[in-house]
């Protein structure tokens, strides 16, 4: 195949929609034909089906996955001052929101294997002051949930997972039970961004929770403060999913399984023909989370990871930096954080470069890049 032909994407939404267009148009057409545009059976259904799917008690679906964080830190009654742990290799929301509510983010290094935030980081970052904790499962893995869990615990520390990386991959724990990933904090946050792994064809984000008590206040903050119509006790948010983006993610659920799949197919043959290049890491795989490979990070240990990027550009392979700048070097955070260096952080930023990943990349296709 000629490599124009190919049309590589990092994530080709047009195929995965051909495959189910005759249902989604369906279904977004009856949306519109309802009437029932806000809060609608549709947004039901969608909640229903993803509490089913991820096991989990109360599913709050939410504008987007960046609201979905600030919503589940405001469900705490947090005050301003109360310090917040958060990894410094992430995507912004994960710290903007703790910074937007006057919180301050405690900005910690991960571990350089699987890029997330370990117990042990987790444990020495926690002061008096520490009242929360957002474990982000970073390009599709799950953070080793069950000693944070014990640590959170024994300090009294909120645990918010950002599970928008991770949606559908199971954790085990020591006892051999599994449960799905953003289900095991007190409070999880997940984004149905387009490119995300259940991508929407719009904004779109939910709050995952097993306590009825966090559920109630949730659903409170996200619908302006209120429980009951025109009586506002908290100040609160204005975040929904409409109807036809959850008309659109009720049917892309049912394939949530299969995607990730598909791209466990593309990793492990990326994984089988970079094993024997010097320099170059791939992904590891842990042994208590399975992977749904939201991306495809490798490193490049030889300080050549632009030159990379640069001779895959040439060949039409598009290629990403997730992420190029550690959150404690942006400027957005000067004022909120202390933290002006972590090794593994800045290290990662320097080596790390992901490959095309997404459900329909066929074999000619990873067999070219
Ligand atoms: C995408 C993403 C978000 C934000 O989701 P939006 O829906 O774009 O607001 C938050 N955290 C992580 C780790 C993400 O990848």
């Amino acid at each position: 195949m000629e490599k124009a032909a190919m049309n590589i994407q990092m994530v080709d939404l047009k195929r995965q929609y051909q495959k189910l267009k005759g249902e989604i148009d369906q279904a977004v057409l009856d949306v519109v034909s309802s009437c029932a545009y806000i809060n609608g059976p549709a947004v039901r259904q969608f909640q229903a089906s993803m509490e089913a799917y991820n096991g989990v008690k109360h599913v709050i679906p939410c504008a987007n996955g960046t609201d979905a964080l600030q919503i589940a830190l405001m469900a705490f009654d947090l005050q301003p001052g109360d310090e917040v742990i958060v990894p410094a290799f992430t995507y912004v929301s994960t710290a903007e929101v703790i910074a937007l509510l006057r919180l301050t983010p405690i900005m910690v290094d991960v571990d350089p294997h699987t890029f997330n935030i370990t117990p042990e980081i987790f444990a020495a970052a926690i002061t008096p002051k520490t009242k929360a904790v957002v474990p982000v499962n970073l390009f599709g893995q799950s953070c080793d949930m069950e000693p944070s869990m014990a640590i959170a615990a024994k300090h009294n520390i909120y645990v918010v997972e950002d599970n928008a990386q991770a949606i559908g991959a199971d954790y085990t724990f020591s006892d051999g039970r599994t449960q799905k990933t953003g289900t095991i904090g007190h409070i999880g946050c997940t984004s149905f961004y387009p490119s995300k792994n259940l991508g929407a064809y719009g904004d779109g984000g939910a709050i995952f929770t097993n306590h009825d008590d966090l559920a109630q206040k949730i659903r409170m903050v996200a619908n302006h403060g209120q429980a009951r119509r025109y009586y506002h006790d908290a100040v609160g948010v204005n975040s929904r999913l409409d109807s036809i983006q959850a008309a659109i993610l009720d049917i892309k659920l049912k394939h949530l399984d299969a995607y990730a799949e598909g791209r466990n197919r593309a990793a492990d043959h990326y994984d089988a023909a970079f094993k024997d290049i010097p320099h170059l890491i791939t992904p590891v795989r842990q042994h208590n989370s399975t992977h749904v490979f939201h991306q495809y990070t490798l490193k490049v240990t030889d300080g050549r990871r632009d030159d990379l990027q640069r001779y895959l550009s040439e060949r039409s392979v598009p290629s990403m930096i997730y992420y190029p700048v550690p959150l404690y070097e942006q400027e957005a955070f000067k004022g909120f954080s202390s933290t002006t260096h972590l090794p593994v952080t800045h290290e990662l930023c320097e080596q790390v470069i992901s490959l095309p990943m997404h459900s329909e990349l066929d074999t000619p296709t990873l067999a070219y890049i």
